[in-house]
């Protein structure tokens, strides 16, 4: 359950053409006046005309032109592109680096997600997939804040998409000068700043494009009743982001997230998916998150970009971008390719898919649940901060839920009591 909503948006990247935008909780276009929350209804009665005018805004707006956030894991594809674009990194060197759970920066000690069990030795695919901290924190710092800036222009995350849309917010970045190095070691892995779905999706696309970035687009043309005349509104190519090479090579590494990495959960029969998760807290300490998946398919000549932002789930599955978003990720793309007749991959390069019943697990031992699990060929995922993991604990939650088919291979969320 997403407690705050949540927005999908899909985009060609080709074009710029959005091809769906939505929000969660929505509202009824014809009746716009008619709230969309029970808990509202009982009380608006007794409510200020002031505050019904605010409620009614709040629930008009497109969270995914209108609010910004913090992307979290997902910008490390921006900081990929510019490091391999920079000649900085190549994507398959064995032990180019080693996470051992932190990385000293100016004296401050910031930790990778997985500081408890550190990744290791890592090549830049690898640390995209194991969405390692330490590692694009390192990037970040051989790039320089001034070049880093310059991506940041290129991707054109420092100006609004320009998207026919009352409404649109713009990023908000701190200013360059102020920059230091801590704040570049955090903007280098997606957090202390903010961008709106809109913006991430359009500077990905330029990724899924080539390199080259196109400038949303709601309307191909229209046509006067009266007159019959025709406005026609073209592609608009806003210039390069990156080379094609950078950006082959990062679409690659993408897929190598979805086929092994964290956002397995998104992967969808016949096509090859590439993707990043993304997990951020929705402000400072206030204990609510975002989860997030972008995803792009098919990855050899991608006809789409979706980016699915959930706010503040407090669900069973977790707050973890590849427990809960990259399975919706994988969802709508199985729709939406079988819908746009999508190429399939060639076909030697996708793996036989072949789909298993979640089993349920509540109650099970994380034993029972690796031994059962192991027969489906399925992975278990323990969604938690105890370090001690033992064989005997007790699974309490679990996500999918039993009944789910799911594509083996796939990973599934677990919390236990402890
Ligand atoms: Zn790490």
């Amino acid at each position: 359950m997403c407690t705050d909503g949540g927005n999908i948006v899909i985009m060609n990247p080709k074009t710029g053409d959005i091809l769906a935008m939505t929000t969660y909780p929505e509202y009824d276009l014809n009746n716009p006046y008619e709230i969309n929350s029970d808990e509202l209804k009982t009380v608006w009665e007794t409510m200020s005309q002031k505050d019904k005018t605010t409620s009614l805004q709040k629930m008009w707006r497109n969270k995914a032109i209108a609010d910004s956030y913090e992307p979290g894991s997902v910008f490390k594809l921006i900081t990929a592109s510019a490091a391999l674009e920079e000649g900085i990194t190549t994507t398959d060197k064995e032990g180019e680096f080693c996470c051992v759970g932190y990385i000293e920066v100016a004296g401050v000690r910031i930790k990778c997600w997985r500081y408890y069990r550190p990744h290791g030795p890592e090549s830049l695919r690898k640390a995209l997939m194991n969405s390692c901290n330490p590692v694009f924190i390192g990037l970040g710092q051989k790039i320089g804040k001034e070049k880093y800036y310059e991506y940041l222009k290129k991707f054109g995350l420092l100006e609004k998409t320009g998207i026919t849309l009352p409404g649109e917010a713009n990023s908000i970045f701190l200013d360059e000068k102020k920059v230091g190095p801590v704040e570049l070691a955090t903007i280098a892995f997606g957090q202390r700043f903010k961008i709106t779905p809109i913006q991430l999706v359009t500077a990905v696309s330029a990724i899924a494009n080539k390199g080259r970035k196109v400038e949303p687009r709601l309307v191909k043309k229209s046509i006067n009743p009266v007159t019959g005349e025709i406005t026609e509104y073209p592609v608009k190519e806003v210039g390069r982001a990156i080379s094609e090479k950078t950006a082959n090579e990062v679409l690659d590494m993408m897929s190598s997230v979805v086929n092994e990495g964290t956002g397995k959960n998104a992967r969808v029969k016949g096509y090859i998916v590439g993707g990043k998760t993304g997990t951020s807290e929705d402000g400072v300490n206030t204990g609510k998150y975002v989860a997030s998946f972008m995803g792009v398919a098919p990855i050899s000549d991608p006809q789409v970009v979706i980016l699915v932002t959930l706010y503040n789930p407090t669900g069973e599955g977790g707050h973890q971008g590849g427990g809960i978003a990259a399975p919706v990720a994988g969802q709508v793309l199985t729709d939406v390719l079988e819908y746009l007749e999508a190429n399939k991959d060639k076909k030697e390069e996708i793996e036989i898919l072949e789909e298993v019943e979640v089993p349920e697990l509540r109650e099970k031992t994380i034993k029972e649940a690796k031994n059962l699990l192991k027969e489906l060929g399925i992975e278990l995922n323990i969604n938690s901060d105890v370090q001690e993991i033992n064989n005997d604990m007790i699974i309490t939650e679990q996500m999918p839920k039993p009944g789910v088919k799911v594509i083996k291979g796939s990973k599934i969320e677990v919390r236990i009591s402890e």
